[in-house]
């Protein structure tokens, strides 16, 4: 290795990758080609942790380079990111469709022809006998049914940070401890299990002492179904959480926050869309998405029927 040139190590999910002979004005993005290269985890994919920028309180973007960041000899960068391979099979989703899509304009459950909800049913009936729930607490009798989206609901995926902490949706343990006291809360991402747990670990989400989730569930429980225009979506079907629990979920008392309102296709009546929460850096100071729905779950869980509530105006119910 000559003078002047850098080696870092990334880890990534077990294995160690040597990259030297970077110069200093290699840039992030330079780096994450270089993994891409070794890993198959696309660039965009892959978040890079313990980068931190000489200037105290400057954040690490793609475009800083490698002699601005402290980078201590010998030091192990982590890298999380999924493989491609792995995310098409996990998501089974077009990957040309946009990350948040304007998708007002997806059908309802009405629009569909009968054959096809029927076709639909089914598949959420074999997710209700197939998809294995790992639950870590078991749901209460006397609380409601609350669904969370993690990207971009509760967690910048894209931008990069020295960690997780940075990219967390403001208010996000706040908001959960809340919800706590009326809901069983319940985390659905359509990633795998694996992203899912290492992001909620990584948060402090799973195992928090001031509350307590119910399960996570990942893409394998979501069902792919079609529409004529995007074609084949994958959407989140809370009818697999009610086939789980008859006695105690229903559409009466469940709600799903997710920042794509496709996710609702198939329990429409009970999707509440979030403002979602992306480019973590600039808007962590003022995004109070979560704290400003604190108010609106606890109107909520007094109310015995949520079918009635129009989750589009969520904000006009009650504010803080
Ligand atoms: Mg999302």
């Amino acid at each position: 290795m000559g003078d002047g040139l850098i080696s870092i190590v990334i880890k990534w999910q077990g294995k160690e990758y040597e990259l030297d002979g970077l110069e200093g004005s290699t840039s992030v993005e330079d780096v994450k080609k270089q993994l891409q290269d070794k890993t198959s985890v696309r660039c965009e994919n892959q978040k890079l942790i313990g980068l931190k920028h000489k200037k105290a309180g400057t954040a690490v973007v793609d475009a800083t380079v490698l002699s601005d960041l402290n980078l201590k000899k010998n030091a192990k960068i982590m890298m999380m990111g999924t493989v491609d391979e792995e995310i098409e099979k996990a998501n089974q989703r077009p990957e040309d469709l946009p990350d948040v899509v304007d998708d007002f304009d997806i059908p309802t459950m009405d629009e569909m022809p009968t054959e096809q909800r029927e076709e639909f049913l089914a598949k959420i009936e074999r997710r209700v006998k197939e998809y294995k729930v790992e639950v870590f607490n078991p749901p209460e009798e006397n609380k409601k049914l609350l669904v969370l989206d993690i990207d971009y609901t509760l967690f910048d995926h894209r931008s990069v940070a020295e960690n997780g902490h940075e990219l967390m949706r403001p208010y996000l343990h706040e908001f959960l401890e809340a919800a706590y006291q009326n809901y069983n809360i319940v985390i659905w991402s359509a990633t795998g299990m694996k992203w899912i747990t290492a992001k909620m670990e990584e948060l402090g989400v799973k195992n928090n002492p001031n509350y307590k989730i119910v399960a996570f569930l990942d893409s394998l429980a979501m069902i792919t179904v079609e529409t004529k225009k995007y074609g084949l979506i994958e959407t989140k079907p809370l009818g697999v959480i009610w086939g789980k629990y008859p006695h105690l979920f229903s559409e009466k008392n469940s709600l799903l926050i997710d920042d794509l309102k496709r996710n609702f296709l198939m329990s429409p009546k009970n999707g509440l869309k979030i403002r979602p929460f992306a480019k973590a850096h600039r808007n962590k100071d003022t995004d109070k998405e979560l704290l400003n729905l604190i108010p609106f779950l606890q109107f909520l869980s007094m109310q015995e029927d949520f079918t009635k509530i129009d989750f589009d105006k969520w904000e006009s119910y009650c504010s803080i």
